[in-house]
């Protein structure tokens, strides 16, 4: 029997705004002062490299996520009340905003609610308010869901609010770092930035080159339709339970292997003379011998963003797949956060055609991405799901990547 696959595709903004107000008008019984929405996103490379103050190069996704938003009050003591049509568990969640702080909130309300006490806590003046979520972006897919809950939150609640961040690049940078506080400090998920800066700060037809050191972006042409290419993305639906600590001790090691070596950071490092330098590393949290291919991941995959970055420049998107496959191969064997699902991804869609493929995102599970001619996407696809399928395997989910901004 053969596997057919099956598509996430993602809603027109026009379909995504009214599934958000209908359900608003459902459960408050009145209109929303407006519906705003922000995308998911999904990581071309630079993978692992944000807390090494390293590249990467996010771009968003026409999956989003939709708030429908109306601000109820700016008097003292204000009340927020939350709906999710995906956590309809939950049913209406409600609490004081001078209750929404660290450590007080529980489950997906801290992402939406965060955003309000990290923009509060910045001196805005953001009251009560009732909103309701409905959302295209995968769940825990590492396609970023969280972030984009959070930056659609932060665009309604700077519109409603009058806040006036989300006019230009500097707003932004303002409501991209409340996002990033309420993750880190409301919900407790110690991420780096790269799904906030995205979701508010990429253009449409554009990766982002974001420098994790410094905060500062660039706008990378990216048009594979023009060229007749695609981006694949699989959700392999595999989720491994030692994702968390793993992320921690990698993280733990590329800071102990800092300090060894006297910098900050490893972006510091030289890589022509890398050889040399991972021979200083001594044993110490881990042996040298692993601390050296942690060390070499980072380094080389700082690099292999700076020569995709360059390929695009010079108009050669369809030259980037080998750049792809050495993410891939670096991330399996020196960085060792691959898992079984991810590498079987990759090697299907080699084989079927595509011109490079990676994993994408924190690894352990999630996804991948597949550099593809746009004549061979189900072909891919379908060589893929049939691979899991044989392997009894959960089915994968698949979703072509395009671009495009937050916004109202
Ligand atoms: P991802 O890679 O998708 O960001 P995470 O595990 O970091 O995965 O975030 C997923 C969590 O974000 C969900 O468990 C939920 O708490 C929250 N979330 C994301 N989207 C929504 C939504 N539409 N409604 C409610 N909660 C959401």
């Amino acid at each position: 029997m053969t596997a057919a696959p099956q598509w996430l595709t993602a809603w027109e903004p026009a379909e995504g705004a009214d599934r958000a107000a209908a359900a608003f008008r459902a459960r408050f019984g009145a209109e929303p002062d407006g519906v705003w929405s922000a995308p998911g996103r999904v990581n071309l490379i630079g993978e692992h490299t944000d807390y090494n103050g390293g590249l990467c190069l996010p771009i968003n996704l026409p999956h989003r996520t939709y708030v429908a938003l109306r601000r109820t009050s700016t008097q003292s003591p204000a009340v927020v009340n939350l709906a999710s049509a995906q956590e309809a568990a939950t049913g209406l969640w409600t609490a004081a905003l001078d209750d929404v702080t660290p450590g007080h909130v529980t489950g997906w309300p801290a992402y939406a609610a965060g955003v309000a006490w990290a923009l509060a806590r910045d001196g805005h003046a953001v009251g009560g308010f009732d909103a309701v979520v409905d959302s295209c972006v995968p769940y825990g897919a590492g396609l970023s869901s969280s972030a984009a809950l959070e930056c659609a939150f932060a665009v309604a609640l700077d519109e409603a609010f009058e806040l006036g961040l989300g006019a230009d690049d500097a707003g932004r940078i303002e409501l991209a770092a409340a996002c990033i506080r309420a993750e880190n400090e409301v919900a407790g998920a110690p991420t780096g930035g790269m799904d906030q800066s995205s979701s508010l700060r990429a253009q449409a037809g554009h990766a982002l080159l974001l420098d994790c050191l410094d905060g500062s972006v660039r706008h990378v042409p990216f048009d594979l339709g023009s060229e007749g290419l695609a981006l694949l993305v699989v959700d392999t639906r595999a989720e491994h339970q030692l994702a968390d600590g793993q992320y921690a001790a990698r993280r733990t090691a590329c800071e102990d292997a800092a300090t060894q070596l006297g910098v900050a950071t490893l972006r510091e490092l030289d890589g022509a003379s890398l050889e040399v330098i991972l021979a200083r590393l001594v044993d110490a949290g881990v042996p040298a011998e692993v601390a050296r291919r942690r060390v070499r991941h980072v380094v080389t995959e700082i690099a292999r963003v700076t020569e995709l970055v360059a390929l695009l420049d010079a108009g050669r998107a369809r030259d980037i797949g080998p750049v792809l496959d050495a993410s891939h191969a670096s991330l399996r064997d020196d960085y060792e956060v691959s898992c079984d699902e991810l590498d079987l991804v990759v090697e299907v869609a080699r084989s079927a055609g595509a011109l490079g493929a990676r994993m994408t995102g924190g690894g352990f599970g999630g996804s991948a991405i597949a550099l593809v001619d746009a004549g061979r996407v189900d072909t891919v696809a379908s060589a893929v799901a049939q691979a899991f399928a044989d392997r009894g395997l959960t089915a994968p989910a698949f979703l072509v990547a395009q671009a495009a901004g937050a916004a109202a």
